[in-house]
């Protein structure tokens, strides 16, 4: 039997991010997962299927699964040979009990190995513009659980000692205690005037800072709702905030967007939104599924047109299926639709010969110019207009339609419905995504936000369940969708 292993594995602060390339990996690989609750989004969508994911953390504050109930379990499944990750917020030897966990796994004679993690207590102030050191500022920094009660007489915090540490105080775990620490650090000589920030959420969407002094951060924290996950940082590099913070200075922070796309094409788009500070609502309202059909010869066509980029990576797949690949193109013209379609043709060798400035049937009828083919193929979706058919069968063509796909509704939970129907911007970038979103959502979850669509079709789809768009890309692809809504926002302002 192979031996089994434990990996203790911190998963960073929050920000997805800030998952180490070795966590994903060992989250990819492992057989058994056993995870906290403050780790980052989607940090176990990677994991394999088969893995078995076991929660073991507080959920709200309500009971959670005993440390000795943890530390079995791990010694139970490295005893059985499995991989085992053990996944936890930050970094597993930073107020993570990971130590405690190595020791039970020595014990047990489990072999087992420490994946660092990017921990809270740097991450959220730099987050917040706040340098943990500066050289003649904070030579040193001390990270500190704020969790037990410093009244306690048998408490193993030095007060007076920290109070005297010549350089920044990092508390963990110190929302609730925060009176207490400034009384204590003030009653063992900090200047009462000295600069405390406090991190909610730190690296999260949502991270608010707070600057204050030490005589009046505890009700100033009280007044703003302060909650945990917070980390309070006591020291001068505090007042660099003022001068450093970024995160709020990005064009899109604190604005909450959906993105109603297909989960598969959604990638690109809410990322760069991400990267723009927005915090991000994938509601996908629609989903592509295949159907059953047979690509014809295509040396029997002289252009051959393709529709979206899903249509161009289907036309392949059916190739490849049929045992056929680009060369079955060799002989035709082809048109793209768009910009978009033409990259995906591109991924699979093919260089579009048209590609019209409007991507819209319209707009490649009109690039087609005198163009007059005999033969014509056009591979797209079920739900495809038929205005380039049309357009082309009045020129005189012979046209053929193959349908590869079609596009289905995709159920929105509740939740991720009401997220919608409540951020400042909801994103549509096809008369599909439009129709089905409604459909889940309703038609008041487009009261609130500010409406950005990809194009003409797509507003004109808007327009016809009552709504209208407030601004319309140009050019018609993502890109210039983000374009449009950048300009929106400082328009806003
Ligand atoms: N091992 C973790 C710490 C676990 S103790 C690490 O290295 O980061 C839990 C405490 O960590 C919380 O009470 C809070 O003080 C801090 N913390 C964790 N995530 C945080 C976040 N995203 N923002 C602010 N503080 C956080």
């Amino acid at each position: 039997m192979t031996r089994g292993i434990v990996h203790l594995v911190g998963a960073g602060p929050g920000d997805p991010g800030l998952l180490t390339v070795r966590a994903l990996e060992l989250i990819a690989s492992a057989e058994v997962i056993l995870h906290d609750r403050l780790i980052p989004k989607g940090a176990l969508d990677g994991a394999r299927a088969d893995a078995e994911l076991i929660y073991v953390g507080k959920e709200g504050g309500g009971p959670s699964m005993g440390q000795n109930e943890i530390e079995r379990l791990l010694v139970e499944h490295g005893q059985a040979g499995k991989r085992v990750v053990r996944l936890k917020g930050g970094d597993p030897f930073v107020f993570g009990r990971g130590g405690e966990e190595a020791l039970t796994l020595r014990a047990a004679d489990v072999a087992f190995e420490v994946v660092p993690g990017v921990t809270a207590g740097i991450a959220a102030p730099a987050y917040a513009g706040i340098p943990v050191t500066q050289r003649e500022v904070a030579s040193a920094v001390a990270f500190i659980t704020g969790h037990e009660d410093p009244d306690k007489p048998e408490s193993a915090l030095n007060w007076a000692a920290l109070a005297a540490f010549p350089g920044s105080l990092v508390f963990y775990m110190g929302v609730r205690a925060l009176p207490r620490i400034a009384e204590q650090l003030i009653a063992g000589g900090r200047p009462s005037n000295q600069a405390v920030a406090v991190i909610e959420r730190g690296t999260l969407p949502g991270q608010r800072t707070l600057v204050a002094t030490l005589a009046d951060v505890a009700e100033r924290a009280q007044g703003e709702k302060i909650r945990a996950p917070a980390i309070t940082l006591v020291g001068s590099v505090a007042g660099l905030r003022e001068q450093l913070q970024w995160l709020e200075q990005r064009p899109l922070h604190g604005r909450r967007v959906t993105v109603t796309r297909a989960r598969a094409q959604a990638s690109p788009l809410a990322a760069r939104l991400r990267e723009l500070g927005a915090e991000v609502i994938e509601a996908p309202a629609i989903r592509t599924v295949s159907v059953e059909a047979t690509v014809p010869s295509l040396a029997d066509y002289e252009l051959v047109c393709v529709t979206s980029p899903n249509g161009a990576h289907e036309l392949f797949a059916r190739l490849r299926a049929s045992g056929r690949d680009a060369r079955a193109l060799s002989d035709c013209h082809v048109a793209a639709i768009g910009p978009g379609t033409a990259a995906a043709l591109s991924q699979h060798g093919i260089v579009a010969d048209t590609v019209p400035e409007r991507p819209v049937a319209e707009g490649l009828v009109e690039a087609l110019g005198n163009y007059r083919p005999r033969r014509v193929l056009i591979a797209r979706g079920k739900q495809g207009r038929d205005v380039l058919p049309d357009a082309l069968r009045a020129r005189g063509a012979e046209v053929d339609v193959v349908v590869l796909y079609e596009t289905v509704a995709e159920p929105l939970s509740p939740d991720v419905a009401q997220a919608a129907a409540d951020s400042d911007y909801v994103t549509f970038t096809s008369a599909s995504t439009v129709r089905f979103f409604l459909e889940a959502a309703g038609a008041d979850a487009l009261q609130k936000p500010r409406i950005g669509s990809i194009g003409p079709a797509t507003s004109e789809e808007l327009r016809s369940h009552g709504s209208k768009p407030d601004f319309e890309a140009v050019p018609h692809t993502p890109d210039g969708l983000l374009d449009a809504l950048l300009a929106d926002v400082a328009h806003q302002i």
